[in-house]
């Protein structure tokens, strides 16, 4: 009988890690592979939030603080809420986490019972479905289409919710596709939600501050009906530059909040003392180079689109944000290319090509695939003359 439980059995490692992971492997084997495959900006954490760490480091900020936060974080991340999303959050509706990973997982262990159900619209970020089923719950996939532009329509979300369904999820700017929701987009969302009293939202806004050409975040909190079910999950990974101090936070109703804090008391206790005053600085410090790096995102957004929509058999969307596109490879997979999935394309892309990217299945929706263009434009250059070769070669 195997030591391993039941239901670690049900979940896979992330797929996005195993790509980022092989892509080191076959370098490390002396290969020059481009990976393509990794969630996090190439930026370095700016200079005045490291001072702050430091200093916080010299000054003895060592110790455990509360489980679910220092009040000098919580208060900062109520101005941000006040100054950027025009929410009002009292101390006792925010909790902060050992990055946002982690306040999703423990808001889906603190709420779901057997046989709830999560909304989850794909493509989707690899770790939702996983998370829902580690802690009880049953994700329904809402499969979004590309004419759509990979989002949640609301005809779609009525027909899926069920008497079980606990929460919906949103992510904007989405991991995989970039899609962003406009106002007029949640608003239609809303007015279903509204009806659906037992339903909780459940808001990602990770890639809120990576926005391109003027779109406008909106964030379903802001609607004042749905604020007492929605709980909005941030963090500084993204925005910041700080993927490597693990911190995230969430705004929402206090008996949420409540019972997140309560697991983590009794896992990991509080986050890093040292990431936290980091992030202290991160959210009321200047914010001036969030726009400066979002300008190099969106030069390398355009190179890329623009490269991809040149290939033959691939069409890609424009995105309003995030650092991802999501290309179709379906014009390549046939009897000519030897290529029946997005799996296929994406071994062979790295096996002939040595370029890393992770295949759209693995977000649940075939026939794409997601490339992260948060690496350097020549990095961009060579990867993308080096699939435009491959596809060239196919069949
Ligand atoms: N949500 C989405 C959509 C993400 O892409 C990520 C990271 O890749 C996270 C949440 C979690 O980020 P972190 O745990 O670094 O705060």
């Amino acid at each position: 009988m195997s030591i391993i439980s039941d239901t670690l059995k049900r979940i896979k490692p992330s797929p996005t890690i195993a790509v980022t992971q092989k892509a080191r492997e076959l370098r490390a084997a002396g290969k020059d592979v481009i990976g393509l495959g990794a969630g996090e900006p190439d930026f370095d954490t700016p200079e005045n939030i490291k001072r702050a760490a430091i200093k916080a480091i010299r000054g003895g900020d060592t110790k455990y603080t509360a489980v679910d936060g220092t009040p000098a974080l919580k208060k900062a991340i109520i101005k941000k809420f006040k100054r950027e999303n025009n929410l009002n959050y009292k101390i006792d509706q925010i909790t902060v986490g050992t990055g946002g990973k982690q306040v999703l997982y423990n808001t889906f262990m603190a709420t779901l019972n057997k046989g709830d159900e999560v909304i989850i619209p794909a493509p989707f970020w690899v770790s939702y479905p996983d998370m829902v089923l580690l802690a009880g719950g049953k994700p329904k996939i809402i499969k979004c289409e590309e004419k759509d532009g990979f989002k949640l329509t609301p005809a779609k979300l009525k027909k899926s919710i069920s008497k079980k369904t606990k929460w919906l999820i949103l992510n904007s700017p989405s991991n995989p596709t970039g899609a962003g929701y406009t106002k007029r987009e949640i608003d239609a969302l809303a007015k279903i939600l509204i009806k659906k009293k037992k339903v909780n939202i459940l808001s990602d806004d990770i890639y809120e501050h990576i926005r391109y050409d003027n779109f406008k975040f909106f964030t379903i909190a802001q609607i004042s009906n749905l604020k007492k079910r929605t709980l909005t999950m941030n963090g500084v990974s993204k925005s910041y530059a700080m993927t490597g101090w693990r911190i995230g936070y969430a705004a929402g109703p206090k008996e949420i909040i409540k019972a997140i804090g309560k697991i983590q008391s009794q896992s990991t206790s509080n986050p890093s003392s040292v990431s936290q005053a980091a992030a202290v600085e991160a959210l009321n410090g200047k914010q001036n180079f969030i726009k400066k790096r979002s300008n190099a995102f969106k030069l390398r957004r355009d190179f890329v689109v623009n490269s991809l929509n040149s290939i033959k058999g691939i069409n890609c969307l424009k995105p309003n944000g995030a650092f991802y596109v999501f290309p179709s490879c379906k014009g390549l997979l046939n009897k000519k290319t030897k290529l029946k999935t997005d799996t296929d394309f994406v071994k062979k892309l790295l096996e002939k090509s040595n370029v890393a990217v992770v295949q759209g299945s693995a977000f649940g929706l075939d026939g794409y695939f997601r490339i992260s263009y948060a690496t350097s434009m020549q990095n961009l250059k060579k990867a993308m003359q080096r699939i435009k070769t491959f596809c060239a070669n196919l069949g």
